[in-house]
């Protein structure tokens, strides 16, 4: 254990806290990727000759957000298919509800990696498992990725896909001995952790089509829907598009984002927020509870002051204490 963790002193009346901002840093130097892995969970893997819309099926059917890509000539895995990729695959090919998307019927994952990966990452980005959970955390928020696959070196083999909410959860459960730093006390609004300007938002009379628009120009994984006062009325994530893919609705876009959301089979009742005022701690135990990738910054009112995702709080109390800054901007 290092230094650092052991900062609490010890007295009759039980800890007394010593401001340590870098506690969760130790504790994440300190913990392998290994460490972070659940005693069982289920692991799909694609070839790249697979049709795309079969790979979304069968991510559906097997309740999975994504899958590492295998390519049998050259024999390694060349890339991770997510939601975002459904995304990009409908919005590049949607044209109205009356045409038929031949493209996502037919496509191999090859000939739409052929296609997209002009302008993205062209290689599996990956871990081992004797890396420390601090390494995952900054390939996740440098590579600006949400799925980073545990690769054993010696078999090759994906041990496990690592995501934000993972690292925080075995934070959550393993890290009761971390003596709690004096700043998760403080008010988020202190903080800045988060974003709090120009947020991404869609209306609620917006199509499917604007949502799935902004996603793939701002490129972020969720969008608060708001009504016209600005008033936060529910949540659409990256994932709730795989509920097309689910229901076979792909082909009609033109819905209104109020029809969309209330289409979903497979969503979050609500909108899970929090207040300025609040906490640091009390945003990590919603967050925690909920299992969800972040919250929503609003005032009273409802309306929308922020979004609070897990990427900030990891970057807030891993990286920034490591003096890695702003990954995320
Ligand atoms: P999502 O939030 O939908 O799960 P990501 O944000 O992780 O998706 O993915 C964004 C893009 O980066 C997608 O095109 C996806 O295929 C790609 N990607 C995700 N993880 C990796 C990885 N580990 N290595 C390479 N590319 C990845
Ligand atoms: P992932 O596990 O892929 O990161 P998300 O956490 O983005 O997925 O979303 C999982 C589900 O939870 C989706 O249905 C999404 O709409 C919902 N959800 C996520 N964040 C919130 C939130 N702050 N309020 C309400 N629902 C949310
Ligand atoms: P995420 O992709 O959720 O891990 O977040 C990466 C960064 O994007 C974080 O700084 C978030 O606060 C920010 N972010 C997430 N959603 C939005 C949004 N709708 N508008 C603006 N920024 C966002």
């Amino acid at each position: 254990m290092e230094a650092s963790l052991q900062v609490s002193v010890q007295t009759k009346k039980g800890r007394i806290q010593k401001d340590e901002p870098t506690v969760y840093m130790d504790f994440m130097k300190s913990h392998c990727c290994y460490d972070a892995i659940p005693t069982s969970c289920k692991l799909v893997i694609f070839d790249t000759k697979l049709k795309v819309q079969k790979a979304f099926f069968a991510l559906v059917a097997n309740s999975l957000r994504a899958a590492p890509l295998w390519d049998s000539e050259l024999k390694r895995f060349v890339g991770m298919l997510t939601i975002t990729d459904f995304i990009n695959i409908i919005h590049c090919y949607y044209k109205s509800p009356l045409v038929q998307m031949y493209e996502l019927e037919n496509h191999k994952i090859e000939t739409w990696r052929d296609v997209y990966l002009k302008c993205s990452c062209p290689f599996l980005i990956s871990i081992s498992p004797d890396a420390s959970l601090f390494d995952a955390i900054y390939s996740l928020l440098k590579h600006k990725i949400h799925r980073l696959p545990i690769i054993e070196p010696t078999s090759g083999n994906v041990l496990h896909i690592l995501t934000h909410k993972r690292i925080l959860k075995f934070l959550h459960i393993f890290g009761e001995k971390v003596p709690k730093p004096a700043f998760i006390r403080r008010q988020i609004q202190e903080m800045a952790i988060g974003t709090f300007r120009n947020i991404a938002t869609v209306r609620q009379t917006a199509t499917l089509f604007d949502a799935l628009d902004i996603f793939v120009d701002r490129r972020v994984s969720a969008l608060p829907v708001v009504d016209e006062k600005g008033k936060v009325v529910a949540l659409y994530s990256r994932f709730d598009v795989i509920n097309l893919a689910a229901q076979k609705t792909y082909n009609n876009l033109d819905v209104t984002m109020l029809e969309a959301l209330d289409r979903r089979t497979c969503f979050m009742e609500g909108v899970i927020k929090c207040y300025p005022d609040e906490t640091l701690e009390t945003i990590i135990d919603r967050i925690v509870a909920a299992e969800v990738h972040r919250l929503v910054l609003v005032d009273r009112a409802d309306v929308l002051k922020g979004i609070i995702s897990l990427s900030d709080l990891l970057q807030a109390m891993v990286l920034t204490p490591a003096g890695i800054e702003a990954l995320l901007s």
